[in-house]
């Protein structure tokens, strides 16, 4: 288990159930102190349930599946890397027909521009985990057992978890104002004096 900020999902320094006072992870100089400063903390396995229903009005994290491990940043020339990224997987349930949801670990999100100035996203999801064996936990259906094979996929992409998200969201204003670029894509001033400073 460990204890995070409920706003930064950075892991926090608790006094009781009440994050302790701590900075805006990243771009302190614009945020100052951390929203999650004295709110409840959440706590989460570090290990998700394999497979987990889809509840409506209850999130991730009351469904015991935040947080997740922190990501790997790194950053070169224009490009933002975060690797160890944990996304989140749709599939079905052969016996029940509804959605179950499950996680893809080691997952890396690029962000930034490329040569022309152009911003880009990608996202690649590590494997799908084998969850053979794991009773549905559907209603109804949870004494069922999922297992993963082609009918199980949902065709829909997996997706980073909300605290990925956040680190994904940081990052681009990080990069952003460490090059000065405010618009979606570089201007072509923007371009040119950033690669004449590369030089
Ligand atoms: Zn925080
Ligand atoms: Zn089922």
């Amino acid at each position: 288990m460990s204890v995070r900020c409920s706003h930064c999902f950075l892991p926090v320094e608790a006094d009781g159930d009440q994050a302790a006072a701590h900075d805006a992870p990243y771009a302190v100089e614009a945020y100052g102190q951390c929203r999650g400063s004295g709110q409840a903390t959440v706590s989460g396995h570090a290990v998700p349930p394999v497979v987990w229903g889809v509840e409506p009005g209850r999130t991730f994290v009351e469904l015991g599946v935040l947080p997740s491990p922190l990501p790997e940043v790194t950053r070169e020339g224009w490009t933002v890397s975060i690797t160890g990224a944990r996304f989140t997987h749709a599939a079905w349930c052969m016996w029940c027909r509804r959605a179950v949801e499950t996680f893809r670990e080691g997952g890396t999100i690029r962000i930034g521009f490329d040569r022309r100035g152009r911003s880009f996203e990608e996202y690649r999801a590590g494997p799908l985990p084998k969850f053979d064996g794991v009773p549905c936990p559907n209603a109804g259906c949870e004494n069922r057992r999922v297992g993963s094979g082609m009918w199980s996929r949902s065709g829909s992409p997996a997706l980073p978890v909300a605290d990925v998200q956040n680190v994904q969201g940081r990052e681009w204003e990080r990069l952003r104002r460490r090059l000065g670029v405010w618009s979606v894509d570089m201007s072509p001033a923007d371009v040119a004096r950033l690669a004449a400073a590369a030089r």
